[in-house]
């Protein structure tokens, strides 16, 4: 069973990937745990994916591919996985398509989490951060019981930087623009489940069981 999640960001794509790899007993491939074992194992495209990254450089789509192939060749995947965070562009996906292909393997279903732009947008800047003890708030799911004070601590709480409604914006913006296509490209393969991604977590979660199940 090999299963790709989509979604934007704050669709809630890894809560929901971490309950059906343990339901189904799958390998999460990421693309971050794969570049991290890359490097950390030094093969030849982790040393490379390493060279670019120690210098800030932006890792080229081949390297990127590369680290992808690498880790669906591992033993663990020969069952199936689900991959989550690539492909993000369309090059990427015909690449994925070849990765694949070349093992004689294929999707199986393509997940997309639904979830409307303004839940996104509320979702993710009303993240709240202690600045004390570090824990986390939100202030629509999980808010503390004096506003703008951490309950462990007293400490004033802060929102990250990366989580203002500008940063937001332009995340949602990019993936609008680059990785949405995506999902025009696995429709028309007749891989593509939409999925509600705004009722509950485990609402969310049965819609996907049942979907891969058939
Ligand atoms: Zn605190």
């Amino acid at each position: 069973m090999n299963i790709l999640f989509m979604g934007p960001p704050g669709a809630g794509k890894g809560t929901q990937a971490a309950e059906i790899v343990k339901t189904f007993g799958l390998p999460h491939i990421s693309t971050g745990d794969a570049f991290r074992l890359a490097i950390k194992q030094g093969t030849p495209v982790g040393l490379k994916a390493k060279s670019f990254i120690d210098q800030g450089l932006l890792v080229p789509d081949d390297v990127t591919i590369g680290i992808v192939e690498e880790r669906l060749q591992l033993p663990d995947c020969k069952e199936g996985f689900l991959l989550d965070g690539f492909p993000r562009t369309l090059s990427q996906a015909e690449a994925l398509d070849d990765i694949l292909g070349r093992s004689d393997a294929s999707l199986d279903h393509v997940i997309n989490l639904n979830v409307d732009r303004g839940l996104l947008m509320a979702r993710l800047t009303g993240r709240r951060i202690c600045s004390v003890c570090g824990a986390s708030y939100h202030l629509i799911f999980n808010p503390p019981k004096q506003e703008g004070i951490c309950d462990n601590d007293g400490g004033e709480l802060y929102q990250r930087p990366d989580d203002n409604e500008e940063s937001v914006g332009k995340r949602l913006d990019e993936y609008d623009t680059k990785t949405a296509p995506l999902l025009a490209f696995y429709d028309n393969k007749g891989l593509l489940r939409q999925v509600n991604g705004e009722n509950d977590i485990h609402v969310v979660t049965s819609e996907i069981v049942s979907l891969v199940r058939g």
